[in-house]
């Protein structure tokens, strides 16, 4: 019996003609291969050799006289590939699982055509209904596990010493009951899964992403897909989903932003009465592309060639720096972490104190290494900012100051120098019915001034007397915003004060007492800046002073001339770091940050830029700061360099 009966060898239509053909059935080319599993990958062009995978009949190289040529002996189930870098070109590697032992299983092929057995996972504590692997933007290999549970897990697969490979889990994803199958479009970086054969949703697979879900199509009548989505493939792309009415192949690819449908693969599928495909794998030999359906009935595999798709054009990407410390996470799970201060040790740099704020609970104190200190329990604390050298109690203290919503107060701590510790001195009374953001301003006469605003927009300037033991407050100035402001930063050297509307843009005005009240713009909403604007700090160069803004709408940071007309210099993101006993993940939805000049020694010669992390994963944990040496993000934009 022959391997291949060719049943409709039809030439391939352009692909121009396909999209405008968009919904109308496809001249592909069906054909049928017997071969032992249920899951085959076309290895070469020629369809001389597949891999296949079975439940019973395990791995196996099969050629065209349909010969096993190499074997790996385990119960295997799913498959998925993709092509990563090596130090020699690229290399085809593969994903299944033993689900007798619930087990990842990675594999590639020697030279030899031999199994390299790459990965066996510990065993996986949840039952596995589906994989799939994603390569991003930077060549990392990522694993999805759909649990029964109605999740999907998300896991870095990272190359270790020699053959070892290592599964890191990164977070989990939602997802509805009978979410069995999944494929990741690596151009967009976007996972699908078809859930109880109704539905077919889209997520992103950034891990730095928000944990949603787009609807991109549905079983009749709600949608295109009739019987509704089962097996999933994806190439240069271009999503396929498989449905079993006919059975049925539809294609997708973004459009404007959107996966969108483009065509269905039907009649050539018609032919074929097979009832019961399900999965669907997809073989890419670069000439061509091949969709195999395992018929369960017969026993077979039904292969669909379809042209190679143009590929979509890869959006662009901004580029990362990356953490090198993350601070202990916060004890409640969701919203918690905001604002970060620095405090620089007098004498010994490497000393120094991370400050931050935590909305539910306190002030939290770090060392440089991320390290929890200590921790105030004085209400939900917002925002917090720090200044140097006020006389108290007989001796030289260093003042932090916090925006307390519990109390519509200015908690104000002092910080000793001997022993870096923190102790609350006051709570300075505000007539804000809604205390939010807040910053300190120190001025040529060693006057220290507290910025602190409401979310209704208006904002007080309170002048604050440390002569005494009991520390005070009184109010010097008001004005106001339109709409919500939060973070603020002023320049001591120029008087300068900045501020964000979160929805608006950065506006600036003079932070003298005694200065008129108008608002000049720095900066609006839009090009390289989403709201909603939070975090503002200053990185005071031996040239220039920078000033530096979360773009919170696309988890980035934008770094800006501090001087009219404040042209926008470097636009970043903070992405994860997998350097061996590092395994930090990036930043992103960062509320409150801090930058300084202040040569901290080490990795922080220039500096460091530390972020609120709005979700912290790599594994899943409560949020935390970031901390990123300036001279990396001096490396990545030659125009900041001093
Ligand atoms: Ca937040
Ligand atoms: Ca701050
Ligand atoms: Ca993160
Ligand atoms: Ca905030
Ligand atoms: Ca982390």
């Amino acid at each position: 019996m022959p391997l291949f009966s060719s049943r409709r060898p039809f030439a391939y239509a352009s692909l121009l003609a396909l999209t405008l053909s968009a919904s109308q059935s496809l001249l592909a080319q069906t054909s049928f291969l017997t071969l032992p599993g249920e899951y085959a990958l076309e290895l070469d062009a020629d369809s001389s050799q597949w891999l296949s995978v079975g439940e019973n009949t395990g791995i196996r190289v099969i050629n065209s006289a349909g010969d096993s040529t190499s074997s790996w002996s385990r119960n295997a189930e799913f498959l998925d590939s993709r092509y990563i870098p090596t130090s020699s070109g690229t290399q085809q590697i593969f994903a299944s699982f033993d689900s007798s032992q619930n087990r990842v299983l990675l594999y590639s092929l020697d030279s030899e055509q031999q199994f390299q057995q790459d990965l066996v996972s510990s065993p996986v504590d949840f039952p596995v209904e589906g994989l799939c692997l994603h390569l991003d933007g930077a060549q990392r290999l990522h694993l999805f596990l759909l649990s029964e549970l109605f999740e999907a897990h998300q896991y870095l697969l990272r190359p270790v010493s020699g053959e070892q490979w290592q599964m890191l889990p990164v977070r989990t994803l939602p997802t509805g009951p009978d979410s069995e199958y999944c494929a990741v479009d690596d151009l967009s970086a976007t996972l699908f899964v078809s859930e109880s054969s109704q539905t077919l949703w889209a997520y992103p697979t950034d891990p730095e992403a928000e944990v949603e879900r787009t609807l991109i199509d549905a079983a009749a009548p709600f949608g295109n897909l009739g019987d509704g989505p089962l097996g999933l493939a994806t190439a240069h792309g271009h999503l396929y989903a498989l449905s079993i009415d006919g059975p049925t192949v539809h294609q997708y690819a973004k459009r404007d932003g959107q996966f969108r449908y483009l065509m269905q693969h039907h009649h050539s599928l018609a032919t074929a009465n097979m009832q019961s495909a399900q999965s669907l794998t997809l073989s890419d030999t670069g000439e061509a592309q091949t969709l195999s359906l395992y018929d369960e009935e017969h026993r077979r595999f039904t292969l669909l060639k379809v042209p190679t798709p143009e590929s979509i054009a890869a959006p662009e990407s901004l580029a990362e720096v990356a953490p090198i410390v993350e601070t202990s996470p916060m004890p409640q799970r969701g919203d918690a972490a905001d604002d970060p201060a620095l405090w620089i040790h007098p004498s010994t740099p490497r000393q120094s104190l991370i400050v931050g704020t935590n909305k539910r609970q306190g002030l939290f104190v770090y060392d440089l290494e991320g390290n929890e200190l200590q921790r105030l329990d004085t209400g939900r604390l917002n925002n917090v900012d720090i200044r140097y050298g006020v006389s108290w109690q007989g001796r030289t203290v260093d003042v932090a100051v916090a925006s307390n919503r519990d109390l519509n107060t200015l908690s104000m701590f002092a910080i000793d120098r001997e022993t870096r510790q923190l102790t609350l001195v006051a709570d300075i009374p505000t007539t804000l019915q809604n205390i939010y953001g807040m910053c300190l301003y120190q001025d040529a006469t060693k006057g220290l001034y507290a910025f602190a605003n409401d979310e209704d927009g208006s904002f007080l300037q309170l002048a604050l007397d440390m002569s005494s033991s009991t520390w005070t407050g009184s109010v010097v100035r008001r004005f106001s915003v339109a709409s919500q402001p939060e973070g603020c930063v002023a320049n001591d050297s120029t008087g300068q004060l900045f501020l964000g509307e979160e929805d608006v843009g950065i506006w600036t005005l003079s932070a003298a007492a005694n200065a008129p009240t108008n608002l000049q713009a720095v900066a609006k909403i839009g090009g390289v800046l989403h709201d909603d604007i939070e975090g503002l700090a200053l990185y005071e160069g031996a040239n220039s002073t920078l000033l530096i803004a979360s773009s919170q709408g696309n988890n980035s940071y934008v770094v800006m001339d501090s001087i009219a007309p404040y042209p926008v210099l470097a636009s970043f993101r903070i992405g994860m770091n997998l350097d061996p006993g590092l395994m930090i993940d990036g930043a992103s939805e960062t509320d409150g940050l801090e930058v300084s000049s202040a040569n901290l020694g080490g990795a922080y010669s220039a500096g460091l830029l530390i972020v609120q992390d709005g979700r912290n994963v790599l594994p899943e944990q409560a949020q935390n700061f970031k901390v990123v040496p300036w001279r990396d993000v001096q490396s990545l934009f030659p125009i900041l360099r001093p």
